[in-house]
């Protein structure tokens, strides 16, 4: 993944980083590539907060009392995007967010004059199937391979597609067994009422279930280190759903449909694109008759700066 350099938001006599490193910073939800190490000043949901907490960074408030909206962007629990009003102008940074329904809902999209948009997956190419569809050919692979005494493991980001796939084992009365990292964050959606069903796999209670076909959720880069030597001879079923998969393709990032369909019912003047293949998103854009660029070079940095000064 791409991440371009920082933009910084100058509003109601403030200046806000937007997931970027800044003395304020407005942080869109809890991914590594979204927040520092360092504690800040911050402006984020109350479960971006608690995830970041769990994830060892701590924050402080904000002094002034900004007039900000936050609004759900869909990607993991907390995630948001920020709207703010001024001098008659919106403006709107979407975050990472994607339009299909799943666990934590969808983006919520509202009219901006200027908008600054993730551009993850902003190629023609990257067209998503349905995700109902997707959750069906997951499960089937999972049956198939339980039947057959196989054990499967799934790989998902700590965050969020961990949590999706855990909800959708839990529908098939399967409780996994999930990585510590991923069974810490997971008690923050249960806090939320989630009602994830899992196992610590470095628990006592895993061991028993290490002997069956088990079913696991890990994190892709750190399968070697978490799983347990496998006593038994069962052959093992590994694959991780993710945009980029070529057999399960499940993200939580809006696809290239979507993310035109974002800036279409946004009604956006003005369209900034970021965090990804922000050029492509732009020339898409472009050809559609919007008025778009890529946030990948100063003097549209300098632009997007100078433009939020009056808001
Ligand atoms: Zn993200
Ligand atoms: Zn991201």
């Amino acid at each position: 993944m791409i991440f371009n350099p920082p933009s910084i938001l100058n509003f109601q006599g403030l200046e806000l980083g937007l997931d970027c490193k800044a003395e304020n910073v407005f942080i869109s939800h809890a991914h590594f590539d979204h927040i520092t190490k360092k504690s800040r000043k911050t402006l984020a949901s109350k479960e971006t907060i608690e995830l970041m907490k769990v994830r060892g960074v701590e924050t402080q408030k904000i002094e002034k009392e900004l007039k900000a909206e936050l609004l759900n962007a869909g990607h993991v629990l907390g995630s948001r995007q920020l709207r703010v009003e001024g001098d008659g102008q919106v403006f709107t940074y979407t975050g990472d967010f994607k339009l299909s329904d799943s666990i934590t809902g969808k983006a919520e999209v509202r009219q901006t004059d200027y908008l600054l948009i993730e551009a993850t997956y902003g190629k023609p190419e990257y067209v998503f199937p349905e995700r109902n569809e997707v959750y069906d050919n997951i499960t089937k692979w999972v049956k198939r391979n339980q039947e057959l005494n196989i054990i499967t493991i799934l790989g998902g980001y700590e965050l969020g597609k961990a949590q999706e796939l855990i909800h959708l084992m839990n529908k098939e009365g399967i409780t996994p067994l999930v990585g510590g990292e991923i069974a810490k964050i997971s008690e923050v959606y249960n806090h939320y009422g989630f009602n994830l069903k899992f196992i610590d796999i470095n628990s006592e209670e895993a061991q028993e279930e290490l002997k069956t076909s088990f079913v696991s959720i890990l994190s892709p880069f750190k399968i070697k280190k978490e799983l347990p030597q496998i006593k038994s001879n069962k052959k093992i079923d590994y694959t991780t759903p993710s945009g980029w998969s070529k057999k399960f393709i499940l993200s939580d990032h809006a696809d290239f449909n979507e993310l035109i369909e974002y800036v279409e019912a946004s009604e956006a003047k003005k369209v900034f694109c970021t965090h990804g293949f922000s050029k492509e998103l732009a020339s898409e854009l472009k050809k559609k008759g919007f008025n778009a660029v890529a946030v990948d070079d100063l003097k549209v940095k300098t632009e997007l700066r100078e433009l939020m000064v009056s808001v």
